[in-house]
C-alpha cells in the first residue's frame, strides 16, 4: 500500500488526496486537497463542477502521539453558472466557519464528559477555551416532557446567568439529574411545573425543609408524599448539643476549655462507635455540666428516633423526644423543637418512604467540582450543558 494511502487510513482521512506530509517534536502537518467533483449549488441547487478560486486555510485536527495534528488545505470554490453564485466545496470533517474538525470539537466534549475541565481539555487538545465553550453552546439538552415518579430537589450555589442559587432536580428513583434551572424562586419553579402534563403521576416529592418547595408540592402534586430528607433533620440535634457545649465550656477554666473542644468528636459521635476509653473520656466530661449531660441525653434519643425502624415506631419515639426536650429547659434546643412541630408530619413521612436525597447530594459535590474547574460559568445555558454532560 502506499505510504499516502496508509496514512489517510490511519488517520481516517480517507476522502482527501494527500499531498505531502512533515513532522517536527510537536506537530504533524498533511497538506491535502479534495477531489474535485459536480456539487450542487447550495443557492439554486444546479449541480456545478466549475471552480472559481482557492483559499489556503489551516485545520485543527485530534493530536496524534501526542503531536498537535493540523491540515492544510486549499479550499475550493465553485462557481455556479445558474445563479452566479460562488461556494465552498463540502468537506464532512469540517463545519461552516470552523477551523478545528468537527471530531476535535467532538472529543473536547467527549472529554468534558469525562469530567476533564474546559482547561485542561483545552490544554490536551491545543484549543482555546472558548472554542469549547462555543462547542458547548451549541449542545441541547431539551427540557424533559414528563415528570419521573420520584422527584428531588434541592440546590446549589451556581452564580451563573447572574443568578446565586440555581434548582436541581432529579429522578430519586432511576438515580439521574432532571434538569437545572436558572433560578429557585417560586414564581420560576411554578411556571417550570406548570407546563408538564403528568404531574398527578408523581408519587413522591423529596426535599429539605423549604416553605416554597413544600407549598409547590402541595399544590402540583395532589398524589405525592411530601418526604423531608432524614439528612437534613439530623442535624438540629447535633447543633443544639454544639451551642450547650460551647455556653458551657465559656465558664470553664482555659484548660478545661480547651480539653472540651477538643473533645466534641466524643459528644457528636454515635455512642456505639465509640471505644471503652472513650467511653469513660466521654463519661468524665458529662459528669462537669448537667446541662451537657441533658443535651447529650437528647441527641442520642434523637439518633435513636433517627433510626426508628419504620413510622409507627419513629413517631412513637419522636413524641417521646419532644417531651424530654420540652422537659429539660434548654433553650439551645428551640429551633429543633420548632424545626419538628413544623414539620414532624413530613419527616415521618421519609420512615416508610424507599428514597432518600442520596443521589440530589451527591450530583451536588459533582457540581461543586465542575464549579472549582471552571472558574465559575457566567452563561447559565454553558453551566447547565456542562452539567448534564458530565453526570448524564
Ligand atoms: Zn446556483
Amino acid at each position: 500500500m502506499p505510504i499516502y494511502d496508509f496514512i489517510t487510513e490511519l488517520l481516517e482521512l480517507e476522502d482527501i488526496i494527500l499531498k505531502d506530509f512533515s513532522f517536527t517534536d510537536t506537530e504533524i502537518h498533511l497538506s491535502f486537497s479534495l477531489k474535485r467533483k459536480p456539487t450542487v449549488c447550495p443557492c439554486c441547487g444546479f449541480i456545478t463542477e466549475q471552480v472559481h478560486d482557492y483559499r489556503p486555510s489551516t485545520i485543527k485536527d485530534l493530536p496524534v502521539m501526542g503531536k498537535q495534528l493540523l491540515l492544510h488545505y486549499n479550499k475550493r470554490r465553485y462557481h455556479c453558472p445558474s445563479c452566479n453564485k460562488h461556494f465552498y466545496e463540502p468537506f464532512h470533517l469540517l463545519p461552516k466557519y470552523c477551523r478545528i474538525t468537527t471530531r476535535l470539537a467532538f472529543y473536547s466534549l467527549h472529554m468534558l464528559k469525562n469530567r476533564y475541565s474546559v482547561r485542561n481539555a483545552a490544554t490536551f487538545l491545543g484549543i482555546s477555551d472558548s472554542t469549547i465553550f462555543r462547542r458547548l453552546k451549541d449542545v441541547r439538552y431539551p427540557k424533559p416532557d414528563r415528570l419521573p415518579t420520584v422527584l428531588s430537589i434541592d440546590e446549589f450555589r451556581g452564580n451563573s446567568g447572574g443568578q446565586k442559587f440555581h434548582a436541581i432536580l432529579t429522578d430519586a428513583h432511576n438515580h439521574e439529574l432532571f434538569d437545572i434551572l436558572p433560578t429557585r424562586s417560586q414564581t420560576d419553579l411554578m411556571l417550570y411545573l406548570n407546563t408538564f402534563k403528568n404531574k398527578k403521576e408523581v408519587r413522591y416529592f423529596i426535599t429539605d425543609m423549604n416553605r416554597v418547595y413544600k407549598d409547590l408540592a402541595v399544590q402540583y402534586f395532589p398524589n405525592a408524599t411530601i418526604v423531608i430528607d432524614k439528612f437534613h433533620v439530623v442535624r438540629y440535634a447535633t447543633w443544639a448539643l454544639e451551642n450547650v457545649r460551647k455556653r458551657v465550656q465559656k465558664q470553664m477554666l482555659p484548660s478545661k476549655r480547651k480539653y472540651f473542644k477538643r473533645s466534641r468528636r466524643l459528644l457528636l459521635s454515635h455512642r456505639e462507635n465509640l471505644n471503652e476509653e472513650s467511653l469513660l473520656a466521654l463519661e468524665v466530661m458529662l459528669s462537669q455540666s448537667n446541662d451537657l449531660a441533658v443535651a447529650y441525653h437528647l441527641k442520642e434519643l434523637f439518633f435513636d428516633f433517627m433510626k426508628s425502624p419504620d413510622r409507627t415506631e419513629a413517631g412513637r419515639r419522636l413524641k417521646f423526644f419532644i417531651l424530654a426536650a420540652e422537659a429539660s429547659n434548654l433553650p439551645e434546643f428551640n429551633a429543633c423543637l420548632t424545626m419538628l412541630r413544623n414539620w414532624s408530619k413530613y419527616i415521618l413521612n421519609a420512615f416508610d418512604c424507599p428514597y432518600t436525597n442520596g443521589y440530589t447530594e451527591g450530583t451536588n459535590n459533582a457540581i461543586k467540582v465542575i464549579k472549582r474547574n471552571a472558574f465559575g460559568y457566567r452563561n447559565f445555558r454553558n453551566f447547565r450543558n456542562r452539567i448534564f454532560l458530565a453526570l448524564t
